[in-house]
């Protein structure tokens, strides 16, 4: 059984109120005339906040306000901008213990966990600052006739990007997204969750402190529907983030626009411990794939699948160091597994685990949840016999929740990883990293880490990250990251003489000429 490290009942910080005073500044300049909301800590279940709230017409006005900023905003220099984000950069670093703070009492994560949001925006800060600007670059290309025609691909920001963003994140996914969307001359409307309000509306005040332009950011608060849908119905370009079902709704309501958007959505992600794994990485490495975030990341694995050559040395072990894992709500460095966010998705969880074990599934290690940690704490969970029928073999669980199903031979583990409706992340662990690159190839995921959980890929954020299949459309970081924020122009200048009318050469002379001329390019390997 999990270590309790930290009793909630007997932390003096156990009602974790925010000071009305702070959420008045933290809230200041956000356009909010709706009905005040209360949000409350996974932490305790105690009130946390309460929050103004953005109606669909004050949605309206926040972007237009953007809009206004963003006129502004286009022509300032791509480096000055890219300067910012490095500015941005350092004070998330130097600041991160309020960020850390917040984000653990809004989502209930522990606090190593919240770090990888700081991380995370560290890393994009310095990436876009330092290839954004490449990314952004004019291009030239071979016109239709070289010399003659002079051709260059443009980037134009779209104008005002929308963002919806979760609760699991609360820093990771406000930011990260509207940080090449800045970069790329765009103002941004970001509605985050209202279990992650407090968090986003510190990480905009950073932006301002770096000296990005106080309206070029605006915050919309309040519930997805009606707030969330308002951003999406008004901005020009929508970056969602969230569960499949929403992102349908969200897809269909910026198709009906014609205004495009990128989708990152649900998983039911694979780690596969294959014959050859060295155990005493994949043990720590399978266990940190499972629970970070008590395994509220989109990214994180349900399904455990085990090379049965190895099932039994590797299970035992696992099962350790499940059983090892400190359970705490506090807001310290000493858990390594927080709450969940709230009542809903402890119902989710724990119905999860109860129809299974209704089913005939076996439960290896925990499977209760643990009110004397937390009012939303489940214990990290693996079952074993999960079948088909069972919600959690398809269903994404979001929790701490792992099946293991045990297989003879790595075609077993990738027909069993592609049996899904999405198609976000997969693990795999070899000591044969040409084995873990071909077992890849064959995985229908956006990312495929090879010896670590999901780190490396989303990390690594030169190449881009998002799902295939019902996990999503569009990708972040990387290149596709920035540009989706832009729309490209082909601007071409043709010289000395016009298309379709050249001196001398009319009809089928003309023709004649051209037949020539393409089958020189052909010959002359032009592209
Ligand atoms: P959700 O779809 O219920 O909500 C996501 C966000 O959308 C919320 O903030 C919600 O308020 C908002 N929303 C709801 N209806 C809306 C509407 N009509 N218009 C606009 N916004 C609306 O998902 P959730 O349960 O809050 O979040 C967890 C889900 O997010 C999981 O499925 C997880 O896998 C996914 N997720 C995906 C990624 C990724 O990068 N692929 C990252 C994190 C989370």
């Amino acid at each position: 059984m999990p270590d309790v490290i930290a009793d909630p009942e007997t932390d003096p910080r156990a009602t974790y109120a925010v000071d009305p005073a702070r959420v008045r500044a933290l809230t200041a300049g956000v356009v909010a005339s709706g009905e005040p909301m209360t949000t409350h800590t996974p932490m305790t279940g105690a009130p946390l906040a309460v929050l103004p709230t953005s109606t669909a017409t004050d949605v309206g006005v926040a972007v237009d306000r953007a809009r206004a900023a963003q006129r502004r905003w286009a022509p300032v220099p791509l480096e000055r901008r890219a300067r910012l984000l490095l500015d941005v950069h350092d004070l998330v670093l130097e600041r991160q213990g309020e960020l850390l703070d917040l984000v653990q009492l809004e989502s209930g994560k522990a606090r190593s966990h919240a770090f990888e949001e700081v991380a995370d925006v560290a890393i994009v800060c310095r990436y876009y600052a330092r290839r954004g600007p490449a990314h952004l670059a004019p291009q030239r290309h071979l016109g239709v006739f070289p010399v003659l025609t002079r051709s260059t691909e443009h980037h134009r920001p779209k104008g005002v990007v929308g963002i919806v963003s979760p609760w699991n994140y609360p820093l990771s996914l406000a930011v990260t997204d509207a940080l090449p969307a800045l970069l790329a001359g765009n103002a941004v409307v970001l509605r985050p969750d209202p279990q992650g309000t407090l968090t986003a509306l510190a990480a905009v005040r950073l932006l301002v402190e770096a000296g990005f332009p106080d309206d070029l950011v605006q915050v919309a608060l309040g519930p997805g529907d009606p707030t969330g849908a308002a951003v999406v119905d008004r901005a020009d370009y929508v970056c969602f983030t969230g569960s499949t079902a929403t992102g349908r709704t969200v897809a269909a309501a910026a198709g009906k626009r014609l205004v495009g958007a990128s989708l990152e959505l649900g998983g039911k992600n694979t780690v596969y411990v294959a014959d050859d794994a060295d155990l005493r990485r994949a043990v720590p490495g399978v266990l940190r794939a499972c629970f970070a975030s008590a395994g509220q990341l989109c990214v994180s694995a349900e399904r455990l699948v085990v090379h049965e050559a190895v099932a039994d040395e590797f299970l035992g072990r696992f099962l350790d160091a499940v059983s090892g894992i400190r359970l705490s709500t506090g807001l310290h460095w000493d858990a390594d597994m927080g709450s969940l966010v709230g009542p809903a998705q402890l119902e989710r969880v724990l119905g999860h685990v109860d129809d299974a074990v209704a089913k005939g599934a076996t439960v290896l290690t925990g499977g209760r949840a643990r009110p004397d940690v937390g009012p939303y704490v489940v214990e990290p969970t693996v079952l074993d016999g999960v079948t088909s029928a069972m919600a959690c073999r398809d269903e994404e669980t979001f929790g701490p929740v792992v099946a293991v199903y045990r297989v003879p031979d790595d075609d077993a583990a990738v027909a069993l990883a592609n049996d899904t409706e999405y198609g976000l992340n997969a693990s795999v662990w070899t000591r044969d990293v040409a084995r873990g690159r071909a077992l890849a190839a064959r995985i229908e995921a956006g990312t495929v880490n090879v010896n670590e959980g999901y780190a490396a890929a989303w990390g690594s954020i030169g190449s881009p990250m998002g799902g295939m299949k019902a996990s999503g459309v569009g990708r972040r970081h990387g290149r596709e990251g920035i540009l989706k924020y832009t729309e490209a122009q082909n601007v071409s200048v043709q010289g000395l003489v016009n298309i379709a009318d050249v001196p001398g050469l009319a009809g089928e002379a003309y023709a004649r000429t051209l037949t020539g001329a393409l089958r020189a390019m052909r010959a002359a390997r032009l592209p």
